[in-house]
């Protein structure tokens, strides 16, 4: 591996990672963030109102069947008039049973209307407000980012281009290895030396696992704890 020159290469993309990562940290990405979550969460909000207005649908729809029993039940009712007081009390308590019935079965249905209508005229509506409001926020809070964006990119635009020269006159083997350490570590430097036994990028000492193969300078071994590639100077 051509050290000199990894490290080259790795130098103008730490300005990059930096840039990336004052992006991602930046006030005007973090805004745009918080007005996409907000959006999204509304759009559920919707979704679950919708859904509970198909519930008390279908529960409109079972009210109707009970009407229809109830119906059916009531001409097969039998109120003859009553010859004792024993039939005269059982035929008003046939009576008041199926009062309380239709009481219930009227109650369900009334209920299920005046949620659908608090659903249509209050919760959606609401809703549907606050969307608007959002969306007209998160589009400002798009371009702003968007301007931030561009300003992060112009101002690293000399290191991009020195960047994209170097992937073709690095060796290929060397950039392969580099892309797959940038692949699987999370933080830079992904090249670090191999000083007094240790792991320059996590600290821990590695003699035994790697001394063997750091023998010269310009050797280069994998750190076994971190997974960067350690050099010898
Ligand atoms: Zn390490």
């Amino acid at each position: 591996m051509d050290i000199e020159k990894i490290l080259e290469y790795q130098k103008l993309d730490f300005v990059l990672y930096k840039a990336n990562k004052d992006f991602a940290n930046s006030e005007e990405n973090k805004r745009a963030q918080m007005y996409r979550k907000l959006r999204n969460d509304l759009a559920e909000s919707l979704i679950r109102l919708d859904k509970e207005a198909g519930e008390n649908f279908n529960d409109i729809d079972k009210a109707i069947t009970s009407y229809e029993n109830f119906v059916k039940k009531l001409k097969a009712t039998n109120l003859s008039a009553p010859k004792t007081i024993e039939q005269a009390d059982k035929n008003e308590e046939t009576i008041n049973a199926l009062i309380s019935e239709l009481n219930a079965i009227q109650k369900d249905i009334q209920k299920c209307f005046a949620r659908l209508q608090e659903i249509d005229t209050k919760d959606a509506k609401e809703v549907k407000q606050k969307i608007g409001k959002v969306l007209s926020e998160l589009k400002n809070a798009e371009i702003i980012r968007n301007d931030k964006r561009n300003e992060i990119i112009s101002s690293i635009s000399q290191e991009g281009a020195a960047l994209n020269k170097m992937q073709s006159e690095l060796a290929p083997e060397d950039l392969k290895i580099y892309n797959k350490v940038k692949s699987s570590v999370n933080r830079m430097p992904y090249i670090v030396e191999y000083r007094d036994g240790n792991c320059l990028g996590c600290g821990i000492e590695i003699k035994s696992e790697v001394d063997a193969k750091l023998q010269k300078s310009g050797d280069t071994a994998e750190c076994p704890h971190c997974r960067r590639i350690v050099y010898k100077k």
